[in-house]
């Protein structure tokens, strides 16, 4: 029997139907397709951050329960007292962590689509079935649709993102809340983008039981040092916490995102110029002949143009690489996503598509 026979016996159909999350290379670019932070850090940041890295004992183990780290982040984010907190490489694996527990073999997960794709990445990964219910016209929750599917397909975990990628959208909250109530199982409120946005559902844990929320700091500046926290009720964390292996934030992680926690000011002034920055993409967009941007509560935007692949490739060409969606689903054809860069980033990509559209 040869490897590919021996392959096709022991993977699961549904693994080898799958494609690994692909990332383009980006050496050189104008970097726009992952929502990340574009500033770095104040000089004074840096060098106090790696005189903390030189005391880190690498040849230990990581602390696998950092209680400090945690009560730190608790009170950046404003958590309700009594609110649980369990950390995760990256909130992907705080996605994973939960389905991990909850999927037993008729388990299923929900969310509203076009979103966030490793909902239905990490489902399929562990052998959940994924029920996408469609977004309405410029991705408004469909409630009576959500409301439908709760009932039918009694879903063990539902997924609404908060804002949502890609739409940049916030749902109406009240809508929400109705779904919350409605819901059998779990809801995971996804707030990757918290920091872009005045609206969450962290206040709310307390008082609804099977509501879970989950961030990151990622889209706030700190993508490369993957961490993730899932807030809720303890009783729910402390079933999860079997889930999660052994020393899942390592040392340099832990060391580094306490640090950055006190020293956070300087992210708030990054965020601000990011939130601005987003209004006049907005608006340069919008001003653009056969360009439709959506608003959005995110550091990225979405917009339409008359052809994605085109205009695309003509973005890569001139080194500026954003994100192409056309193909993701068909309420997004014609669609890309840009991440809110510097001003100088920004204007690369604007004068560039302006280029582009106008020959
Ligand atoms: C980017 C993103 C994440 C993943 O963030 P990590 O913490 O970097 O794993 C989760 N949810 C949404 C909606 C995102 O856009």
């Amino acid at each position: 029997m040869n490897i590919s026979d021996k392959v096709e016996r022991l993977i699961r159909p549904e693994i080898r139907a799958s494609h690994a999350y692909s990332v383009p290379e980006a050496t050189g670019m104008v970097k726009l397709d992952a929502m990340e932070n574009p500033y770095p850090w104040p000089s004074e940041v840096k060098q106090a951050w790696l005189e903390t890295l030189r005391e880190v004992q690498v040849n230990r183990y990581p602390d696998p329960d950092p209680g400090r780290l945690k009560q730190l982040l608790g009170e950046a984010m404003g958590a309700p007292p009594g609110t649980g907190l369990l950390l995760g490489n990256g909130s992907d694996e705080l996605i994973q962590i939960v389905l991990l527990a909850t999927a037993r073999p008729d388990a299923c997960v929900l969310a509203p689509v076009p979103t966030f794709v490793m909902y239905q990445v990490i489902a399929n990964a562990v052998g959940m079935r994924f029920v996408g219910v469609p977004l309405g016209r410029d991705f408004v929750l469909d409630v009576p649709a959500m409301r439908e599917a709760l009932q039918h397909h009694k879903p063990a975990v539902t997924f609404i993102a908060y804002p949502n990628n890609p739409s940049g959208n916030l749902f109406a909250a009240d809508a929400i809340e109705g779904l919350i109530a409605a819901a059998p199982g779990l809801v995971v409120i996804d707030e990757a983008y918290f920091a872009f946005t005045d609206a969450s559902f962290i206040a709310r844990l307390p008082d609804l039981d099977n509501l879970l929320v989950l961030r990151t700091l990622s889209k706030m500046g700190l993508a490369g040092l993957r961490l993730g926290f899932l807030l809720g009720a303890e009783a729910w964390l402390r079933e999860f916490n079997k889930v999660r292996l052994p020393y899942n934030i390592n040392s340099l992680t832990q060391a580094s995102v306490e640090l950055l926690l006190r020293k956070r000011d300087f992210m708030a002034k990054q965020i601000q110029h990011i939130r601005a920055e987003r209004q006049r993409l907005f608006a340069t967009l919008k001003s653009l002949p056969g360009v439709k941007p959506w608003p959005s509560e995110t550091n990225f935007l979405l917009f339409r143009v008359p052809d994605a692949r085109q205009v695309y490739d003509a973005l890569f060409a001139a080194g500026v690489l954003v994100k192409n969606l056309d193909a993701a689903d068909k309420t997004l054809e014609g669609c890309l996503r840009v991440t809110v860069g510097t001003p100088q980033e920004n204007d690369v990509f604007l004068d560039a598509l302006k280029r582009i559209l106008t020959t």
